[in-house]
């Protein structure tokens, strides 16, 4: 399976469409607003001070957190996508925030590299004032390979979408130089791969020129990982033991989740069984015990490794941040679900689908697509979460080292928001792949494709929907090759069985299709042929395995691809989210759908039976007390999708309902 071309597919409205536009017109010259600015990123400053264009705030020397760079390169990934699809608006929405154009950016990042491949600015800004006044790979904690990584993909995208080899030259020669250092100094750069972006940037490099060098530097990358002391290697960057003894998802989950999808692409070109069969392992685990209900990874602000010592070990045991947790460990209020780490999830997951061509891997995409990723941003495109709780509650008072409502802007770890932005304009690229003779549909979503299978000849169709508020899908073929092709079309596995059905020009395929699978039609198509896909939605409530103590007697909602919240916004005045119970046996045909307006914004919300238990407040004094006696009184519930919680205020919220 390969990806189709990056403008391949365009969205024709609905909910991505309306994210999408967003992206462009408002997260892309937002973000660079921001990252241009001494104050709150100084990521551009540190470009324009390593090029010597620049004094950033007069100092003369770089500010902001060491993996800033890669973080101003995920927003110019985002840049040169959207300029990609839609050339014209992307223009005049950057040229209102008087944004340099792309080629004057890269030109300056091209200045800023030095001529050996290295780029770093915090190290190079310092570097010319004294060559001594700074050392490569000093502090692992600095995110050089991270910040090269993705020189090395934000210049393959370039290339793709403009055909220019500006920014993949320096892409080239990062990658250059990680090479020289794979051979000359392996323990030194393995104990520096920190969030490895460079291990996907190098397969990257490789499938673009088809150069072998640059899939054995991926190989050479990922195999000098067990060259990392035991002293110096922990959970946090997932160098504890080698990654082929790997069985479980562990430490940091950003990291953790950015190594899994290098080795998965590394997989994906070489076939090296020995990565497969770890990497089944981890997902597995992760699938079956560490995500949560909406997608998200890295449940915990703080963990440990516990069980990766022996126990006569018990000093050596390491505090992780933002880490996976132990199977079943997932809380809802303390919940730290970086944005960034459910990407690297969603980016692992696509790796697994394109290895595999299993719909289970494009189901929990999806999951994570929808209810992960597009949480991370406001509906309006300017204020991000890093942590994402599944729920908050006022009288929740203790103080959290990040913020639980969405921030305009994060010093300290503006990770995120670039993150979002270049995964949300690059979401039409997930909506189809090829094979020979064979179109692969994995996302439901209004828009067009026009595309060149691998064996040649043009096809182009539209998808009719409004998809994920309906699982009523009209594929219309506009042209194809006058030859047999097979269209693979996702059936989820949230359709309850025999209720998917797939027709063509009005004529039921046989057998059914089966939740799970993809559904297969082979034909000689023609232009007008019409391929109709129904995958009936209803709201279901989800339980938890018992183990999973902070969901104990409690559901979510879920409806298609979608999980629901209950945002205190829904709630009578004075009534509070605690008190809050849904009727779960009251409301299972009253799980109906209404339309509603967030900021500007159509959602479709679900009603659901509830009641309120009548409480003194809690005075922050008591710690347990006698329950109240009176019954319940009954209250109707509207729920909201998950992703467009926390736009209308300082709310409380919860996806887990305590059910009755
Ligand atoms: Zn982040």
């Amino acid at each position: 399976m390969q990806m189709v071309d990056l403008d391949d597919v365009r969205w024709n409205g609905g909910l991505f469409g309306e994210r999408y536009t967003a992206c462009r017109d408002s997260m892309i010259p937002y973000l660079w607003t921001v990252l241009r600015d001494p104050k709150d990123s100084h990521a551009w400053d540190n470009f324009l001070m390593a090029a010597g264009l620049g004094e950033g705030r007069g100092d003369g020397r770089p500010h902001g957190p060491p993996f800033n760079d890669g973080d101003f390169l995920k927003w110019l990934e985002a840049l040169i996508q959207a300029e990609a699809v839609s050339p014209a608006e992307t223009a005049a929405a950057t040229a209102a925030v008087g944004m340099p154009g792309v080629d004057d950016i890269i030109a300056v990042i091209a200045k800023a590299q030095r001529d050996d491949g290295y780029l770093h600015t915090p190290t190079i800004v310092r570097q010319r004032r004294s060559a001594d006044s700074a050392k490569e790979f000093a502090d692992r904690e600095h995110f050089e390979t991270y910040n090269m990584g993705h020189l090395m993909t934000a210049g393959c995208v370039h290339h793709r979408a403009t055909g220019k080899t500006t920014l993949l030259d320096c892409g080239r020669k990062a990658a250059d130089y990680l090479d020289r250092l794979a051979h000359e100094k392996p323990e030194e750069l393995a104990r520096n791969a920190i969030c490895p972006s460079h291990y996907m940037g190098a397969v990257e490099l490789y499938r673009l020129t088809r150069e072998p060098r640059y899939l054995e530097l991926a190989r050479r990358l990922i195999e000098i990982r067990s060259l990392v002391a035991p002293e110096v290697g922990g959970d946090q960057n997932q160098d504890r033991i080698p990654f082929r003894e790997s069985r479980e998802a562990v430490g940091h989950a950003v990291r953790a989740n950015y190594l899994y999808a290098g080795v998965a692409d590394l997989y994906a070109e070489d076939g090296d069984r020995s990565l497969l069969d770890p990497l089944k392992a981890i997902d597995r685990n992760v699938e079956t015990r560490k995500r949560s209900v909406t997608g998200m990874t890295g449940a915990l602000y703080d963990g440990a490794s516990p069980d990766g010592v022996p126990a006569k070990l018990h000093p050596a045991i390491k505090t992780i941040h933002q880490a996976y947790g132990r199977d079943y460990q997932l809380p809802n209020l303390t919940a730290y679900n970086e944005t960034c780490a459910t990407i690297g999830y969603g980016m692992w997951l696509w790796r697994m689908l394109l290895i595999t061509g299993e719909a289970r891997y494009a189901d929990l995409f999806e999951e994570t697509l929808y209810n992960g990723i597009l949480p991370g941003v406001s509906l309006d495109g300017r204020s991000y979460f890093y942590v994402n709780p599944l729920r908050k509650l006022h009288e929740f008072t203790v103080p959290m080292r990040w913020s639980r409502t969405r921030m305009a802007t994060i010093p300290s770890s503006f990770c995120c928001p670039p993150n979002v932005a270049r995964t949300i304009a690059e979401a039409h690229n997930y909506a189809y792949t090829v094979s020979p003779d064979t179109l692969w549909i994995h996302l439901y979503a209004a828009n067009t494709l026009d595309t060149t299978l691998p064996d040649g000849g043009r096809i182009r169709l539209r998808q009719e929907t409004d998809y994920p508020w309906s699982g009523a899908i009209s594929i219309v073929i506009d042209e194809a090759p006058g030859r047999d092709v097979t269209l693979k079309l996702r059936i989820p596995g949230w359709v309850r069985q025999g209720d998917a059905a797939v027709t063509v020009n009005g004529t039921p395929c046989s057998p059914p299709p089966a939740p799970g699978t993809y559904a297969v039609v082979s034909r000689r198509f023609v232009a007008g042929d019409r391929v109709e896909v129904s995958l009936p939605m209803q709201a279901t409530f989800m339980e938890a395995h018992p183990a999973v103590e902070e969901a104990f007697g409690q559901v979510a909602v879920r409806r298609g691809p979608l999980v629901y919240c209950l945002e205190s916004n829904e709630l009578p005045n004075g009534t509070h989210l605690a008190d809050v119970v849904v009727l779960t046996s009251e409301s299972v045909d009253a799980l109906t759908t209404l339309p509603l307006v967030i900021d500007g914004r159509d959602v479709l919300a679900i009603r659901a039976a509830g009641a309120v238990v009548e409480r003194k407040p809690w005075t922050g004094d008591e710690l347990y007390r006698p329950a109240p006696a009176a019954p319940p009184k009954p209250v109707p519930l509207m729920l909201i999708p998950y992703y467009a919680w926390g736009n209308r205020g300082d709310t409380e919220m919860t996806v887990w309902l305590r059910a009755r």
